[in-house]
This record gives C-alpha cells, sequence and structure tokens, in this order.
C-alpha cells in the first residue's frame, strides 16, 4: 500500500465532507485528492524525478498539507523546514538534503535548480492534467527526511519510508485514537513539519477533519477548537504552559464548549506542576507521548486514565506494537528500577540517516534496535521513567545528576517559569550543576536556591542559580541547554572569573 491511496480511498469514501480547514479556507476529501494528483503530475513536470529531494518552506497552513502529500503521490521525497529557523540552519539542511527543488513562501535561504514559490501553485495545479498521480514506490524508499531537534551538534536527517509511515499511522489508530469517527476533528496549532503532522493520515482516513491555526496562541487555539469542536489536538510543553495560564482556558473549559478528548503532548520533559494544573482545568484528557525523530512519536504513551498523580512524571507505557528496552553499558536488558539507556525498535523507526552511515551504525544495531541516547528505568508497574538525554547527565562528585530533576525542583517555586539546568567545569566536583531561570515576578536567585534544600539532594542542588530574561529554546520550544552552558562558559571565560564553590553538598 502507498500513502497516496489511503487518500484515494479517503477522496472516494468522504467525498463532499471538509478534510482540511485554515481560517474560511475548506478543502473537501475529493478536492483534496485531486489536488494532490495534480500537484504531483505538476511537479514530474518540472523535471523533477522519483527520488528527489524537494524542500517545503512554508506556513502552517493547507497548502503545506497538499505540497506533502502531492510529493507522496509522485514519488518524490519531502523535506520539511520550519520557517522559524535561522537562514543558516535552513541553507544547511537545503543543502545536505541535496534538495533539487524547494517550495517557498518568501525568500529561498540558499540556492537549489528549482524554486518553487507558494503563489505558483495554483496556475501550477490548475494547468496541470486530472486523473491520479500514482508513482509507485518500494515501501523502504524515502518518502521523507526529518531533521533531528539538534540539541546535540549538527541536525542528522533520519530517512522515514512508505512503511514506517504506514506503521505510525497503526500506532497511533490502535493506541492514541482508537475511537476516531468521521465527526473527529483533529486541531493543528503546533507546526504540522513536526509532531503535529503525524496527526494527518489517521484522522484522514477516518474521515476525520483536519483544521489548522497558522500561528498559536491560546485565543487561536480556543477559538477554533471552540468553533469547530475539535476532538484532539497535539502541543510541545511550552503551549500547554501558555495556555493554562491563560484564564480565558477556564472559562471555555467550564462553558462546556470545549470537545477535546484528547490533548496529546511530548517531545520534551513537561514539568508535572505544569500537567498537573492542565488536568486541573481541562480535564482528563491528556495524553504524553514519548519519541524522537528517529521513533516519530511512537515509543511509549501515558493514557489519559494513567495521569494520576504519583505517575505525572512517568512516559507510560510501549506502544501495543513497539518494542521497547533498557539496557545497561554492555547491552544487557535491565530490569525494575535499573538506571540505562532506552532503546526502541519497530516497523515506525527510521531506516538510517541520510548520507551519515557511521552515525547510522551508532544508532541503529545489527538486530534494528534504535540507541535512543534517553536515559531511564522501568517501574514495578510497567511504565518507563525518562530521566534525562545521556549527553545531558552531569556528574558532580562522581554522581549522576539528572538535569531534569533539578529543574523541575526549581520550577515548583512559584517565581519560575523556565528553568535549564546544566554542569560546568570544575576543579573541585568534575561538574558542578549550574542552573538558568526565568521568573515571573523579581525575585532573589539564593532564596531560589534555598527553596530546592527541602527537595533535593546536596550534590543535585545548583551550586548557581541565575535569573535571565529568556532561555534559549529551538524553534520547536525544545530547550536548549547545551546553548545556556555555551553561553555560561563563554562568559566565564571572558570575565576569567574564578569560581567561589560553595560548600553545601
Ligand atoms: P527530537 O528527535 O528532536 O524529536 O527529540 C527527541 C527527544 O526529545 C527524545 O529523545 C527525548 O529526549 C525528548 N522527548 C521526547 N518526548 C518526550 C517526552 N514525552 N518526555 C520527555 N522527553 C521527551
Amino acid at each position: 500500500m502507498q500513502i497516496g491511496d489511503l487518500i484515494r480511498r479517503a477522496g472516494r469514501q468522504f467525498g463532499a465532507a471538509p478534510a482540511l480547514v485554515e481560517g474560511e479556507r475548506v478543502v473537501t476529501f475529493a478536492e483534496f485528492d485531486a489536488l494532490t494528483d495534480r500537484l504531483g503530475h505538476a511537479l514530474l513536470a518540472r523535471g523533477l524525478e522519483p527520488g528527489d529531494r524537494v524542500a517545503a518552506l512554508l506556513p502552517n497552513g493547507i497548502d503545506g498539507v497538499v505540497v506533502y502529500y502531492a510529493l507522496a503521490k509522485s514519488g518524490l521525497v519531502r523535506v520539511p523546514l520550519n520557517a522559524r529557523e535561522t537562514r543558516h540552519e535552513l541553507a544547511f539542511k537545503i543543502e545536505d538534503s541535496q534538495a533539487r527543488a524547494l517550495v517557498v513562501a518568501g525568500d529561498a535561504p540558499a540556492p537549489v535548480e528549482i524554486t518553487i514559490p507558494v503563489d505558483d501553485l495554483p496556475s501550477m495545479i490548475a494547468d496541470a492534467p486530472d486523473g491520479p498521480c500514482d508513482v509507485r514506490r518500494d515501501p523502504d524508499a524515502p518518502l521523507r527526511l526529518a531533521y533531528t531537534g539538534g540539541t546535540t551538534g549538527k541536525p542528522k536527517a533520519v530517512v522515514l519510508t512508505t512503511r514506517s509511515e504506514l506503521a505510525e499511522v497503526d500506532n497511533f489508530l490502535v493506541d492514541l485514537l482508537p475511537n476516531l469517527r468521521p465527526d473527529s476533528v483533529m486541531l493543528h496549532a503546533a507546526p504540522i513539519t513536526h509532531g503535529s503532522g503525524a496527526f494527518f493520515l489517521p484522522h484522514l482516513v477516518k474521515g476525520a477533519a483536519n483544521v489548522i491555526v497558522p500561528k498559536f496562541s491560546p485565543a487561536a487555539f480556543l477559538e477554533a477548537a471552540q468553533k469547530h469542536r475539535a476532538t484532539s489536538t497535539f502541543m510541545v510543553p511550552t503551549m500547554i504552559g501558555m495556555l493554562v495560564e491563560d484564564p480565558a482556558t477556564a472559562a471555555a473549559a467550564s462553558s462546556g464548549d470545549l470537545a477535546l478528548e484528547r490533548l496529546c503532548y511530548g517531545g520534551a520533559p513537561i514539568a508535572t506542576t505544569v500537567l498537573q494544573r492542565g488536568i486541573d482545568v481541562l480535564g482528563p484528557v491528556f495524553t504524553q507521548l514519548y519519541g524522537q525523530a528517529e521513533a516519530p512519536l511512537a515509543i511509549t504513551c501515558l493514557q489519559p486514565w494513567e495521569h494520576t498523580p504519583e505517575r505525572l512524571t512517568a512516559a507510560g507505557k510501549p506502544y501495543t506494537f513497539v518494542e521497547v528496552d533498557i539496557r545497561d553499558a554492555e547491552g544487557r536488558s535491565l530490569g525494575v528500577d535499573e538506571v540505562g539507556e532506552v532503546l526502541t525498535r519497530g516497523p515506525h523507526t527510521m531506516d538510517r540517516y541520510w548520507r551519515r552511515p557511521e552515525a547510522t551504525a551508532e544508532t541503529k544495531d545489527a538486530d534494528g534496535w534504535v540507541h535512543t541516547g534517553d536515559i531511564g528505568r522501568w517501574d514495578a508497574e510497567g511504565y518507563l521513567h525518562l530521566l534525562d538525554r545521556r549527553h545531558d547527565v552531569i556528574i558532580s562528585g562522581g554522581f549522576n545528576v539528572y538535569p531534569r530533576e533539578v529543574e523541575d525542583a526549581l520550577l515548583a517555586h512559584p517565581a519560575v517559569v523556565e528553568a535549564a539546568v546544566v554542569g560546568l567545569p570544575d576543579e573541585k566536583w568534575g561538574e558542578r550543576v549550574t542552573a538558568a531561570v526565568v521568573t515571573r515576578t523579581d525575585a532573589d536567585p539564593e532564596e531560589i536556591r534555598g527553596f530546592c534544600t527541602d527537595r533535593l539532594a546536596g550534590f543535585k542542588r545548583p551550586k548557581t542559580v541565575e535569573i535571565w530574561a529568556e532561555l534559549p529554546t529551538s524553534p520547536v520550544g525544545k530547550s536548549l541547554r547545551r546553548e545556556v552552558r555555551d553561553r555560561m562558559l563563554s562568559r566565564a571565560e571572558l570575565a576569567g572569573a574564578r569560581h567561589e564553590d560553595r560548600e553545601d553538598a
């Protein structure tokens, strides 16, 4: 089966029903099938050949979706780019993917052989022949390239195939969205280039509409959710924080105007305070997804009914058809409460990294297990608890400190809205736990440090807390601890500052 087959069948089955909605613009299932066929023909008519990479740098909206699925039908390989990235990052990805074409709103960040301004799409579609565009591709050939978050080193692209995409749809339909009906509605408020994009196909195949909000704000989200009676949505943790802080959210929820059945979230750790507040305001709709570009959104999930107070720090249980194992450095499978690296295997995982055989060999072993780089443990009920990224673990005085645990303790302070914890080199301790926080009101760093005393063992407590105006985040809202650390280090170098130890470990 090909992705285009699903679109064609949905076009026949749900013809006049709305498939895509963005503001006042509505595209029916039959129209979506026809638009993607025509654009597929038009792309091939420009001289592109199956297997060629086509980058897309577009705002969150219907055009992007039409482009993505036209590429699927025409055998081309989609490279979604996020407009919030810098020109430099975008140029790197265009070059690295060896894109032959770029569909772009605005200026192209790097030269490509074929540039297609988004404004040309209507005429390309109008001039193209009718009839199915149906380039069959090997199920293991690249369908799309997804760049990793780039929280460490240069971004790498993972190669996802038709096989992995269909497996992802399976995972979603079995574990996350088992009750989809034609009157279900998915609200895309996060970038469709990332996590939210994985929700299109499961909704499409069941005849449900996908509504896109071009730019997230709590107000825009609430308006669309009420107007369209959205039943599912996807957010990254920062968006949930913004949503629950807004008094309009509680008002909308208590008025009964929200129809949300699933608010899926993931992509980064969430502070338990934010999550609990979300549940208090919006009810038992939260569904956590843990995944990574190498295993898109589907390693484990924590279902709404599993969000009990003692389990809010868990990442959930493996999806039904996904294998997950925790292993030590020697590759032995670990049991309850033993800490090691999380591994996952299944048809939805990446085929390989694009043009990076060494990185592929490091990440995906001969048995098909993907080494996630995340450190975790199982609890006695089979829930996975993530401690942190392997590379972010701080070793202070010989003890492992997981920055996430320290960040969680800081976030419990009423004035702290964001926190990033890093290790800086230290003569005495090896590494010194250091925190940068953003506060809601004026706050005293020493008081915040003191606040951690009851919550954290001495070796985990930040030796220094700095108050920053904002913390660096990636375009999808991931905290960039590496960047925090780099800034602290370069400042320390500049000042030639000598650190005074505080003897509280
Ligand atoms: P990316 O490949 O950019 O999507 O980043 C994936 C990484 O984000 C994972 O390896 C985790 O470290 C982190 N992550 C994703 N989902 C979660 C989650 N639900 N809880 C905690 N961390 C997460």
